[in-house]
């Protein structure tokens, strides 16, 4: 689609980027995102992926608004407490720019709605606090094929891994199993800030071929330290959910069919 005159105003800043221009403007403009889950990583990712003009932005989360959320969670003010998250979300979003759409779904991901919510999605942005329903996911999108970024935050600390199907490891290639859950999970709002930052920034690269993504590249971020270490992922030959879609690794000798000489 067109930018509109408005538009390119809007985006000025970022279109004299160099390789970004009108037409990778236009890609974002055509594109659509998922966002998983509306609190701490999910506020940041939101009101960037607003902001840089993906046209179509999808919220999923069934919470509502609670006042311990507040610490982290940038998009919802006071006066929202007891609203759901995703309507929330979706007036800020709205007024801070009118010329993309959001489409909010207040339900839980399960594996009946998964499918619907984000098949035509280009990449999709794993914002939850759980590995269940991140296990959930990951099989989805490699199912699918659409790209997807995990993060995770705990306390200062956080971690980042792009997910491109076929193409990469895949999250359960790095966890074989769910790791303990936490029933409250510790955390500081501006290192969510860092981290979903990146998560988004990956997401950008996606839709419009910028750069290199964190592609069997776990980026972990001490926030204490201040430092940020990347630890390399392999696909792993026995992952439950990719491996079948790698080909197996074969002899590089073919065993031979002549019959043992006399
Ligand atoms: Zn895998």
């Amino acid at each position: 689609m067109v930018l509109n005159d408005k538009e390119k105003e809007r985006y000025t800043r970022q279109m004299i980027i160099n390789n970004w221009g009108e037409s990778t403007q236009e890609k974002l403009k055509d594109a659509t995102i998922a966002i998983i889950g509306i609190g701490g990583l999910g506020s940041v990712n939101s009101f960037y992926a607003s902001a840089v003009g993906i046209g179509h932005i999808k919220l999923v989360d069934h919470d509502v608004v609670d006042l311990s959320n507040l610490n982290r969670q940038i998009i919802h003010f006071t006066p929202d407490i007891t609203k759901k998250k995703v309507k929330s979300a979706a007036e800020k979003l709205s007024s801070l720019n009118p010329e993309i759409e959001v489409e909010p779904f207040a339900v839980e991901l399960t594996e009946e709605n998964i499918q619907d919510i984000i098949k035509d999605c280009d990449v999709v942005l794993d914002c939850l606090d759980n590995f269940h329903t991140r296990f959930l996911l990951n099989k989805t999108c490699i199912d699918l094929e659409i790209p997807y970024v995990h993060a995770a935050c705990y306390a200062f600390e956080g971690r980042v891994l792009t997910i491109l199907p076929k193409k990469g490891p895949c999250l359960q290639c790095f966890y074989p199993k769910i790791p303990k859950e936490m029933e409250t999970i510790p955390v500081v709002g501006s290192a969510v800030g860092i981290i979903a930052s990146i998560e988004i920034t990956e997401a950008i690269k996606c839709i419009t071929g910028i750069g290199k993504p964190l592609v069997g590249r776990l980026l972990i971020v001490d926030g204490e330290a201040m430092t940020f270490d990347i630890i390399n992922v392999k696909r792993h030959p026995d992952c439950p959910v990719c491996s079948k879609y790698f080909p197996k690794k074969t002899s590089r000798f073919k065993k031979s069919k002549l019959k043992p000489g006399p």
